[in-house]
């Protein structure tokens, strides 16, 4: 049996991962410090056998003993990694060389969920794994940005220095059910904000851009490269369709049947204005590529918040 670790696993991505390898009979080894994520994600996995939930930092090393791991921990909204930058860079660095370690010393191959926003406010569009990025190495949001460029950079000087099996992606906006309410990411917000018929509060004039992939589908991506023996990446992973931050507004509004109105604020510094995957890599690869239409997803989505959301 697989023994695989998931760091951040009580997160919004992790804890979709952990069902599903549960379901495909793995053993599977949850790591999370609570930061971002959520008990609540996870909890329905408590009463299976082969689920184990460890609660740890891994800006510490950690000692078990895995088949593979899918590294994961990182807050991934604005909010949540521009609450403690120098954490946030700590977990991206020390955090990403302790899971080196213990897959070099392990043997266990590692992937390593990095981001689109390594491309930052990119010059080309759109967006390929060849181009390099155009990102503010001192701006808010490089905690981040620079925290998963080193953490790619660490994955391939471990793989040329010590021969540890990687697998790097580029993941660009996911959304679906287990985004936290307080996430501040869009699609999270505007839902929020929809079904207590508050305003929707567009940063800048809505024009900027975003390619939203639904989580299901960014999980079979992720399973498809883990598996995959020829190809290492990085790889991006997203949906192509893009959608102005104007529109998607108008989209929940008339999904959630919202009297809401939008407004607007002002946009925050280093907001990339076009972000959209060019996926032939992967479509070649690994023969993955998104089915989830954008209005499908939105939908499940919006099913779990009316859950989570007191009117
Ligand atoms: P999330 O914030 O829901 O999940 C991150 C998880 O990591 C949380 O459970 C958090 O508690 C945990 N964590 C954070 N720091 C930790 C630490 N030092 N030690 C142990 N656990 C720690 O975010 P998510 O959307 O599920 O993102 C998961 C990963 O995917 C992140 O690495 C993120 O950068 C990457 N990613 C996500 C997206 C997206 O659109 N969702 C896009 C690009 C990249
Ligand atoms: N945004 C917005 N209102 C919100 C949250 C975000 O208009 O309540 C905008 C944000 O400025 C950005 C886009 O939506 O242009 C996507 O933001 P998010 O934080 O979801 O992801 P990222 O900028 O990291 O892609």
């Amino acid at each position: 049996m697989n023994r695989i670790l998931i760091t951040g696993g009580a997160g919004f991505l992790g804890s979709h991962l952990c069902e599903f390898l549960l379901e495909k009979e793995a053993d599977v080894i949850c790591v999370d410090n609570f930061f971002s994520g959520s008990k609540d994600n996870i909890r329905h996995l408590f009463s299976q056998p082969y689920f184990e939930l460890i609660r740890h930092d891994i800006i510490h090393p950690l000692f078990v003993e895995v088949d593979k791991i899918f590294h994961l921990a990182c807050p991934a909204s604005p909010i949540h990694y521009q609450y403690n930058a120098i954490k946030t860079i700590k977990t991206s660095v020390m955090g990403t060389i302790n899971m080196l370690g213990l897959a070099k010393r392990t043997k266990a191959r590692i992937l390593l969920a990095s981001s689109s926003e390594i491309y930052g406010d990119a010059k080309i569009h759109p967006q390929l794994e060849s181009y390099w990025g155009n990102v503010n190495p001192i701006g808010l949001r490089s905690c981040y940005d620079e925290g998963k460029r080193v953490a790619e950079t660490l994955m391939m000087d471990y793989h040329r220095q010590n021969k540890v099996d990687v697998r790097i992606v580029r993941i660009f906006n996911t959304y679906g059910p287990r985004m936290a309410i307080n996430d501040g990411r869009v699609v999270s917000n505007f839902i929020v904000q929809a079904l207590r018929n508050e305003p929707l509060a567009i940063y800048g004039d809505g024009n900027q851009t975003r390619s939203f992939c639904y989580v299901s589908d960014l999980i079979q991506g992720l399973i498809a490269i883990m598996e995959s023996n020829d190809f290492i990446g990085p790889m991006n992973l997203g949906n192509p369709a893009e959608c102005t931050i104007l529109d998607l507004a108008k989209k929940i509004i008339a999904l959630t049947k919202s009297s809401s109105k939008i407004i607007h604020k002002p946009l925050p510094l280093d907001d990339p204005v076009r972000r959209r995957p060019d996926i032939s890599l992967a479509k070649e690869k690994i023969g993955w590529m998104p089915e989830t239409e954008l209005e499908k997803g939105l939908l499940k989505t919006i099913d779990y918040f009316k859950r989570m959301v007191k009117p």
